[in-house]
């Protein structure tokens, strides 16, 4: 809706949000939940803004879509006709299928009253386990971190925030964790969750070793909302599924987001939402434009240790050639992903302040050359 009202649409747009809740910047939740921003800044951030082409209807969800007729149903029964039609409906929390899942004081952090919630249980709680070693799991267990409370990080794979970062880098992460005093497992599967009266008082692991605690965050990654995209033949695999037009396979309706697949890719963060959300406006107002795919990139919120991790983590060695730096006394950690010599990803540990430019770097696969791999291992610096 911004990038439309940037390039000066003149067509009537309708917005529909789901939440009770006017529009907040949903990205710094956890700046929020950690007392280092305030509620107020976060609904400033996403203010709509105030223009005569623009109708918002908060709290009124789309219940379906009639793509033949080119309508959609709001939750109140009205009508809506459409020239085109964007779907932006986000994701949910994944749910951890075991036993005794549904005890009082387990919860999932996706929204402003799941942080109001969480922020009430830091006040009250001891022993807090989070279920999840991503990067949310990581920024929410020090948000939640009080000097009288226990926080416990459970991650099932073999390091933390996985698909971003590397086994090197995510050695120096947990070590960093571990100074913080945040007790981290990994290779640990949760088999159930116990409880008294109703609330979570132990975690159960597969192994048989049992974690007290009072309160549970799981955070073990999203799902994408399809519902009402399956409902209205609209297709999806993990997500809707959307070409290089940013549209489904039905005329007119595009799709954005966390809820939306491009070749096989679901993004979790919002910069590939802000790309697409930029092609598609361009799509729409101009008839040009195609969307390429976006270059993910991830740093830590809460947590005061710099890791930066960007497109490919390097994981496919046969077809990848890794360069690295390494710095053991400052915990630093440098890693090119190169693709027949141009560049294809970056993971780091430490602070590294020449980094501005990797990004663009990645996102246009420059090519990096012998002198400057040499360089870099030697210096750390491209
Ligand atoms: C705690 C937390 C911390 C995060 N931190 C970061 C971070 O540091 N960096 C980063 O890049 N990303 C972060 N993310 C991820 C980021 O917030 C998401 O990638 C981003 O919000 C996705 O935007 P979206 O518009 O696709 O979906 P959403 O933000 O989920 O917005 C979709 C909206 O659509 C509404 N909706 C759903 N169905 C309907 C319907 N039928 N009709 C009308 N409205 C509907 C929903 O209620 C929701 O408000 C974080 C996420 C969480 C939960």
């Amino acid at each position: 809706m911004h990038q439309l009202l940037f390039l000066n649409a003149k067509q009537p747009i309708k917005i529909f949000g789901g939440e009770e809740e006017k529009p907040y910047s949903r990205e710094h939740l956890l700046e929020l939940l950690a007392g280092i921003n305030t509620k107020d800044s976060l609904y400033e951030s996403s203010k709509l803004p105030e223009n005569e082409h623009l109708q918002v209807f908060l709290n009124n969800p789309i219940v379906s879509i009639d793509s033949d007729k080119q309508f959609v149903i709001d939750t109140k029964g009205e009508k809506h006709p459409y020239s085109a039609l964007v779907m932006a409906v986000g994701a949910t929390p994944n749910k951890l299928q075991v036993p005794g899942v549904d005890l009082q004081n387990i919860f999932t952090f996706r929204n402003i009253r799941d942080a109001e919630q969480l922020k009430n249980r830091q006040v009250s709680s001891r022993n807090i386990v989070i279920i999840g070693g991503g990067q949310v799991g990581l920024d929410t267990a020090n948000a939640m971190q009080r000097h009288n409370t226990n926080v416990t990080v459970i991650e099932h794979s073999s390091r933390l925030m996985y698909h971003q970062l590397d086994d090197h880098a995510s050695v120096y992460l947990r070590l960093y964790m571990d100074d913080l005093g945040v007790d981290v497992r990994i290779n640990n599967h949760v088999s159930q969750f116990e409880g008294q009266d109703d609330k979570v008082e132990q975690v159960v692991l597969d192994d048989g070793e049992i974690i007290p605690c009072d309160t549970v965050i799981i955070s073990i990654g999203i799902k994408p909302n399809v519902d009402l995209a399956i409902n209205s033949g609209i297709h999806i695999k993990k997500g809707i599924i959307v070409d290089d037009k940013l549209q489904t396979n039905k005329p007119n309706i595009y799709a954005v987001g966390e809820c939306c697949e491009y070749n096989g890719v679901v993004f979790g963060s919002v910069y590939p939402g802000f790309e697409q959300a930029e092609c598609l406006a361009e799509i729409l107002l101009k008839d040009t434009g195609k969307y390429k795919g976006s270059t993910s990139t991830s740093h830590l919120k809460v947590v005061d240790y710099p890791i930066l991790s960007i497109g490919d983590n390097g994981d496919d060695s046969v077809s990848n050639v890794s360069v690295t730096f390494r710095d053991i006394k400052n915990m630093t950690y440098r890693k090119l992903v190169l693709h027949n010599g141009r560049l294809k990803g970056v993971v780091a540990t430490g602070k590294w302040k020449t980094s501005k430019n990797l990004h663009d770097m990645v996102k246009n696969n420059d090519r990096i050359w012998l002198w400057q791999r040499r360089r870099f291992e030697k210096t750390g610096e491209l």
